[in-house]
């Protein structure tokens, strides 16, 4: 029996055993590239929170946890590239490794802009980690060091990814129906 919200579903574009798989398989090769370091996991509120919980379960090197919150301007589905930390790291990064977690890079501008921001704050070294990736809608050239996903330009939603602040907790990524959107 389909729930009230897999019948605003189009189409399930990666299931819950895909993702489940893809992210033991980064954290494992997380694990085996900062074998000697301590990592600071910094997520991006709030559609990495569900990816973040369950990657770090497969980190099995130290970590410390922290967050930043980013609102972008714009229509809902297009980023306009005006963006601002609404919730700054509670922690220094200073000298320290860290690694940024994303639920998804579009036009790359948000990744960009947050990227220049802890850079500016010297740590010794950045990387990115994002589940889902939509090359064909790149703005700027942002480098993703460990990828779950290349999917199509599509708005998805689920495991953590919204509609209007819905469909987070979808088990699985998935394409919204067109008159979810029109119902709008
Ligand atoms: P960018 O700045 O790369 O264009 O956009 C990044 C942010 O836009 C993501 O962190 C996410 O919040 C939002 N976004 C981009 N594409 C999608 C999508 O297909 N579905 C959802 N739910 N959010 C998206």
């Amino acid at each position: 029996m389909l729930t009230r919200l897999e019948s605003d579903i189009q189409e399930i574009l990666l299931s819950e055993e895909e993702i489940e798989a893809k992210v033991k398989e980064l954290g494992e090769r997380i694990s085996e590239d900062y074998q000697d370091r301590e990592l600071v996991i910094v997520g991006v509120l709030r559609g990495a929170f569900l990816f973040l919980s369950d990657l770090i379960r497969h980190i099995k090197v130290p970590i410390s946890v922290d967050f930043v919150a980013i609102s972008s301007y714009g229509g809902y589905t297009e980023s306009s590239g005006v963006v601002k930390i609404v919730k700054d790291l509670d922690e220094s990064i200073e000298g320290r490794h860290i690694l940024i977690v994303e639920d998804i890079v579009d036009t790359g501008l948000t990744l960009d802009y947050l990227l220049r921001i802890i850079r500016a704050r010297k740590p010794a070294s950045v990387k990115v980690c994002a589940l889902l990736d939509k090359p064909t809608r790149r703005q700027v050239e942002v480098d993703i060091h460990y990828k779950g996903f290349e999917i199509p330009d599509k708005f998805v939603v689920g495991y953590g990814l919204d509609f209007n602040q819905r469909y987070r907790n979808l088990p699985f990524v998935g394409v919204l129906k067109p008159d979810v959107y029109a119902g709008k």
